[in-house]
């Protein structure tokens, strides 16, 4: 979370990035180039014609000598002007380069250069989606600043439609990435991440905008069934799962009980864990999919598919579900007898199938689209996927998120 003095830290780097000042580095009234579009005059990028009182007051300010007031205002005025970007990003680095955005081209425009960034509909809208999104590629701020970066002048060839040809384009690249700077130097670590960033930035390569949503969008509801069963082959999502581990019985009852045994290979909701019992939440998470399952998994189930449809929004139309919670014991897609505890069985696995169609069991080698798009999605934020075991339409949360969940106290049952 951004602190109240790196918030007026980055707004002070806004007003140096377009301030004009005398030789005593006092802030100066500007006369503004017809060009400019801002009006008449302004005071440290804050112009006459999208904030005309605060320009004048700034201008009053400075008319009397008072620089530093005008300076601490001037700050304040970015900082406010500039807010909405950090109810976004909970990550200072990120923050501070979408609040430069904000200032340059309002709330607006800087949500839609985020968006561009994160490659989902560029709206101007933060919703769900562009949340999703952004709580993904934030993980890895570094990586995200630089796609910012390049989204950003895209915006402003597209939207602006300012190139080369621009009296201001030389002053704007070198803006973007003085901001880049200013941003990177938010991140903790040695800075040798950010040197090879630095260097790759000249050839970025433009963030793909898609035109429509996905190449889905424009199909029947019977064409977008037939593309997500279309079976793609194992060797190309490989490698899976990694650093997961399927959840183990033993951790499972230690950390949140043991059913009421013995079980049956059908579903007894009854003799669930009292722990279970207590965590248990049935919530409608997309379309066509309702699921009873513990809080967090059913929480972190909405967070993954949010950013799953964030790419693929035509998904939600056909996504369906075989169950979540479900006290048995385990049916192996062998057909051999079990007497293990099912995952199901303490509500943090979830089983999927397309619609009107039946879930998909051993799929040897190939694995249907629907599974193949979701997976990557449920690996990053710690869900293991069944395929490991030959059982391709099941997700769980893994042995090593369960564990983290409990130490974080997501397992205690309020009194
Ligand atoms: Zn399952």
């Amino acid at each position: 979370m951004i602190t109240p003095s790196d918030r007026l830290k980055i707004a002070k780097s806004i007003l140096d990035f377009e301030a004009r000042r005398d030789k005593a580095g006092h802030l100066q009234i500007y006369k503004l180039p017809a060009a400019d579009g801002g009006g008449t005059y302004e005071v440290g990028g804050i112009n006459e014609r999208y904030h005309p009182e605060e320009a004048r007051h700034l201008a009053d300010l400075i008319n009397a000598g008072k620089f530093d007031e005008a300076e601490e205002h001037a700050i304040e005025i970015i900082g406010t002007f500039t807010d909405i970007a950090g109810t976004w990003s909970t990550s200072t680095a990120v923050e501070s380069y979408l609040r430069d955005c904000a200032f340059n081209r309002g709330p607006r425009g800087s949500a839609r250069i985020l968006q561009r960034a994160l490659n989902v509909k560029d709206d101007g809208v933060v919703g769900k989606i562009t949340r999703a999104a952004l709580a993904l590629k934030e993980k890895d701020p570094a990586a995200l600043l630089n796609q910012l970066r390049v989204a950003r002048e895209q915006y402003e060839r597209d939207v602006a439609g300012r190139d080369e040809e621009s009296i201001f384009w030389k002053g704007l690249v070198n803006r973007w990435n003085n901001a880049l700077k200013a941003a990177l130097a938010f991140i903790p670590g040695d800075g040798t991440k950010k040197d090879a960033l630095a260097v790759k930035l000249a050839d970025a390569q433009p963030v793909p905008i898609p035109a429509s949503p996905a190449k889905t969008s424009k199909m029947s509801l019977e064409e977008k069934i037939d593309y997500y069963l279309e079976s793609i082959k194992l060797e190309d999502l490989i490698p899976i799962n990694e650093g997961l581990d399927p959840a183990q019985e033993s951790t499972m009852v230690s950390l949140l009980g043991s059913p009421k045994l013995p079980l049956t290979t059908t579903d007894q909701p009854e003799r669930a864990s009292k722990r279970v019992r207590k965590l248990r939440l049935t919530k409608k998470v997309c379309a066509h999919v309702t699921v009873t399952g513990i809080k967090p998994s059913v929480e972190s189930l909405q967070t993954v598919l949010n950013a799953v449809f964030a790419v693929e929004p035509d998904l939600e139309e056909i996504l369906g579900t075989a169950g979540m919670l479900n006290v048995r014991y385990r049916k192996p897609t062998s057909g051999k007898k079990s007497t293990k505890i099912s995952n199901h069985s303490w509500g943090k696995a979830i089983d999927f199938k397309v619609i009107g169609h039946s879930a998909p069991g051993n799929t040897k080698g190939n694995v249907p689209r629907f599974i193949a798009v979701m997976l990557p999605h449920f690996n990053a934020l710690g869900w293991y996927s069944g395929i490991g075991f030959h059982d391709t339409m099941h997700f769980e949360v893994s042995d090593g998120t369960i564990k983290t969940w409990s130490k974080d106290g997501l397992f205690e049952i309020p009194e």
